[in-house]
């Protein structure tokens, strides 16, 4: 069924837990993120957004997340990911997006404001919630390349931002990278704790694939509520279909690599799923 509304991530946030945000770019990834959701009975975000657009096609992928969440018997919410683009949130809102990212990172803080408020308007009027970003998260979120940190997010602008736009949750930039870094990443968790004790909102990390598992939990202390996951699925995805190519290629055998890529995915998932929602006593940063 369709995870609507913010309970689930506030109930997160008290709980020093994290919902995951499964990015997936077709009908595998879905199956996977869904399979995923209902093996481990904790509510998921399954994120088919604007990157996976490019090669799915965005009526098409929308239109399947949406229909794999409502059919499933686990919760999960459908929501938009890094979107720059209003007509494409409306869209996404249209088609039953449960939650949209509003991605301003790149533009001078009055314009992120203005747009922020923008998407925010629109997602709240259709029952929706909203994301946005402040700060610059480095790397790319579909190719995972060494990148230099972005732009920290400043604690004191993150508590005003969130104020002036009336945004449901927070994504930060905290030394968080997307996808996979030569460097082992460091998050500034100090920072995570000052924009967590001023700010009011659930904060989201993105770029936790790879990260460390004590950094992760670290910031499940520090009030992120919402954790993306790409480069790690997307890693299990290719890693399962080079393991069944040289017994696929001779008969010329999809169905049975699409099947093993799937069953990887959704593994990775359901390991991710547990990690974040382990019951655990808040700590107090
Ligand atoms: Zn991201």
């Amino acid at each position: 069924m369709l995870l609507r509304g913010t309970g689930a991530l506030t109930e997160a946030a008290s709980a020093g837990r994290a919902l995951p945000g499964f990015v997936a770019y077709n009908l595998e990834t879905v199956q996977a993120v869904v399979a995923a959701a209902e093996r481990s009975g904790r509510p998921v975000l399954l994120q088919a957004g604007a990157s996976a657009f490019r090669h799915a096609g965005r009526d098409l992928l929308a239109q399947l997340a949406v229909s794999a969440a409502t059919a499933s018997s686990a919760e999960i919410g459908v929501h938009l990911d890094h979107s720059r683009d209003l007509d494409e949130i409306t869209a996404c809102l249209e088609a039953g997006y449960t939650s949209v990212m509003i991605d301003g990172s790149h533009l001078p803080l009055p314009d992120n404001i203005a747009l922020t408020r923008s998407a925010v308007r629109r997602a709240h009027d259709a029952g929706a919630w909203a994301e946005a970003e402040l700060g610059a998260i480095a790397g790319d979120e579909d190719v995972s390349t060494a990148a230099r940190a972005g732009a920290m997010t400043d604690p004191r602008q993150a508590a005003e931002f969130v104020a002036a736009t009336g945004v449901d949750a927070l994504a930060v930039a905290v030394g968080n990278v997307h996808g996979f870094t030569d460097r082992p990443v460091e998050l500034d968790l100090d920072r995570l704790a000052a924009i967590h004790e001023i700010t009011p909102v659930p904060l989201v990390l993105h770029g936790a694939s790879g990260l460390p598992a004590e950094q992760l939990l670290g910031a499940l202390d520090r009030g992120v509520a919402k954790v993306n996951v790409n480069a790690e699925l997307r890693r299990a995805y290719l890693r399962a279909t080079a393991e069944q190519l040289p017994t696929a290629l001779p008969g010329a055998d999809v169905v049975d690599t699409w099947a093993a890529a799937r069953q990887a995915v959704a593994d990775t998932a359901a390991r991710t799923i547990e990690l974040l929602s382990a019951e655990r006593n808040e700590i107090n940063a």
